[in-house]
């Protein structure tokens, strides 16, 4: 893996205000917000989403469901 994150290690960052704090810390120090409990490995954003079809409108196949009458333009 090639992949850095950001110098974040040792700190966490509060996911209200962007303020780093101290990696021990409950909350944030300048808004109070909750923080995230370890700061260990970010789930990876890699995650294989499942492949979106683009759904042609007018299309003679049409899947299963009836759906909505689309409104001409
Ligand atoms: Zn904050």
């Amino acid at each position: 893996m090639c992949f850095r994150p950001p110098s974040t290690s040792g700190s966490i960052k509060c996911p209200d205000c962007g303020t780093q704090n101290a990696s021990d810390a409950k909350v944030c120090e300048n808004c109070g917000a909750e923080l995230p409990d370890a700061p260990s490995v970010p789930k990876a954003p890699s995650a294989p989403k499942a492949p979106v079809v683009p759904k042609a409108p007018g299309a003679p196949m049409a899947p299963s469901a009836p759906a909505v009458p689309k409104a001409p333009k």
